[in-house]
């Protein structure tokens, strides 16, 4: 939830504090574009292709009974589980600090403690993947999981072996502190009853169509 948006704040900060109000109190209103759609449902079939490149592995996704919608508190609960076993690869492992959630694509236990590998179906890495790791740094951290490397996976050329694993460990961590900074903030604007007022602009369009852009420019 607060992590999908602070994603988008993290590029737009003023106009996402928009959708981070309407992800809060109104998501029905939001429509993702077809293009958007296929793109995410390419990526998710490259993260499930991904979750065995350490051999066998556990993994933590849960729905609400009779939905596709996570169970976020089951999820972090059998994450949980899996920490105490000692599981050395944990898929989709799901962290809560508060009101603040994330799931990391693969977790990796090593011997100073885990690895992140969070997998993306692009073909090469964006500053947008290294914020989206590093809040889950922070959230993770907070969780007091001791993190030694954070990855991201891309989509490599050759087919038979397309994960290239990019190290993004500095800089992934080098967000903490605008995280920090930001998220309590953030986490009392959600909750605010009154809808978020934001001028529309280029900022709905770019880098691309906002979820929200026909309910904003209808008014
Ligand atoms: S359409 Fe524009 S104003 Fe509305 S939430 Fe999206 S970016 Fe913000």
């Amino acid at each position: 939830m607060l992590w999908e948006l602070l994603k988008r704040i993290l590029c737009a900060v003023c106009s996402a504090k928009k959708m981070l109000w309407l992800d809060k109190h109104k998501p029905q209103l939001k429509i993702i574009p077809p293009e958007v759609q296929q793109r995410l449902d390419a990526g998710n079939e490259f993260g499930d292709r991904a979750m065995s490149m350490f051999g066998d592995y556990e993994e933590m996704t849960i729905y609400r009974p009779g939905t596709t919608i996570p169970d976020k508190k089951a999820m972090a609960e059998k994450t949980a589980e899996h920490l105490r076993l000692g599981t050395s690869v944990i898929c989709e492992a799901a962290f809560i600090n508060y009101n603040n959630y994330c799931a990391l694509d693969i977790l990796r236990k090593t011997e100073h403690g885990y690895d992140i590998y969070e997998v993306k179906g692009a073909p090469e890495v964006h500053e947008q993947f290294v914020r989206d790791v590093g809040f889950q740094y922070y959230i993770v951290n907070r969780c007091k999981i001791k993190i030694d490397r954070i990855y991201i996976v891309t989509h490599g050329n050759d087919e038979n072996a397309p994960f290239v694993i990019n190290d993004v460990t500095e800089q992934a961590k080098s967000y903490v502190k605008w995280v920090n900074d930001n998220i309590w903030n953030l986490n009392r604007m959600q909750k605010s009853s009154e809808e978020i007022q934001v001028e529309v602009g280029e900022q709905c369009c770019t880098p691309y169509e906002c979820w929200y852009y026909n309910y904003c420019h209808q008014r």
